[in-house]
């Protein structure tokens, strides 16, 4: 089979790959249904996280399963799945309390842009439809892999309520799902930090009652103005620079959260800065298996349409252009059909 595999800075190819096998008997192997390129996938593709070998690329992930090891119970052949970016085991003390990503036994997931895909710990990792949905439904399933899950655990570490003041720093996949969650949440306000006009249009479909345009100083003199000079009750991060996490740690107020779900690259707080912000701060990589089964939920009963976000789908065999476009930023997100 062929699949996408990142050589260097903007060098990710398309060429064979050994087929996945069953290595132990808790795995599952599936057939991918749709998969995708994630903001994450282009700190590598960019050069910024050093690339040591030739990676085989993608960690979100959806469909059929396609053969189990001798020990998977919960999911079975010609079942419809979706996993997270880490496999888990759902059954030790970490995931037990609802934080999968940070399971005892958790392996992060890679090589998904490609047609099969081996799944570690199947039980634990994968949940099934009730049925094979249809194929409109699935660009919304697949973005529960991942971004979906990780905007709506930027909200909830944000403690997004009803009625709440809600800012998301980020307008990119992750920070118009952040604005999705925080509407499905109840929150009365929502103001997205945008630039982009197709995005600003996303975040307001999605929920925003405001943009803000502005970024730094300014973009924090703004949300001041817009909430009687105090910040926002709740703030979600889904970039991870210096300049995004300042923005949102000075945007909150006094008493009020951040959720934080950007990986931080070359991020540095100071001690005295962050005694005095006087906030909350939560976040980390999402635990997207957590929330799968009410999201899915949501999905099927068409109360959110977080597929929205891929404005670009191409067969995977264009996976560079998948890349390229998502980096000139002509692209939110690229769906990859095998
Ligand atoms: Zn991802
Ligand atoms: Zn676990």
């Amino acid at each position: 089979m062929k699949g996408s595999v990142l050589y260097g800075p903007r060098d990710v190819r398309f060429e064979e790959r050994d087929f996945p096998k069953i290595i132990k008997p808790t795995d599952a192997i599936i057939k991918i249904s749709a998969t995708c390129v994630c903001g994450s996938d282009l700190w590598p593709y960019r050069g910024i996280n050093p690339i040591t070998q030739p990676s085989p690329m993608g960690h979100e992930y959806c469909g059929i399963v396609e053969e189990v090891g001798s020990a998977v119970t919960s999911v079975r052949r010609g079942q419809f799945v979706i996993g997270s970016f880490f496999a888990s085991d759902n059954t030790c003390p970490t995931c037990q309390i609802g934080y999968q990503s940070s399971c005892q036994h958790r392996e992060l997931m890679g090589g998904a842009q490609a047609p099969f895909l081996r799944v570690p710990h199947a039980d634990g990792t994968l949940v099934a439809t009730p049925a094979v949905p249809s194929d409109s439904q699935i660009p919304s399933l697949l973005t529960l892999s991942d971004v979906m899950g990780t905007g709506w655990f930027a909200a909830d570490a944000a403690d997004v309520k009803p009625g709440k003041t809600v800012m998301v720093v980020g307008d990119g996949a992750v920070g118009l799902l952040g604005v999705l969650s925080a509407k499905q949440m109840g929150a009365r306000r929502i103001i997205a930090m945008s630039r982009h006009e197709s995005r600003s249009k996303l975040a307001r479909e999605f929920g925003a009652t405001d943009i803000v345009t502005e970024r730094g100083d300014e973009g924090v003199a703004r949300i001041k103005e817009l909430t009687k000079g105090i910040g926002a009750d709740s703030v979600l991060e889904c970039v991870g620079t210096q300049e995004s996490i300042m923005q949102a740690i000075h945007s909150t107020r006094p008493g009020g959260y951040v959720g934080y779900v950007g990986v931080p690259h070359g991020v540095e707080l100071n001690g005295q800065e962050l005694f005095f912000a006087h906030v909350h701060l939560h976040g980390g990589p999402a635990p997207v298996r957590h929330y799968l089964p009410d999201l899915i939920g949501l999905v099927l009963k068409g109360k959110i349409n977080p597929g929205k976000v891929f404005d670009l789908t191409l067969p995977l065999d264009q996976v560079a252009e998948g890349y390229r476009a998502m980096d000139e930023r002509r692209a939110i997100k690229t769906l990859l059909r095998p």
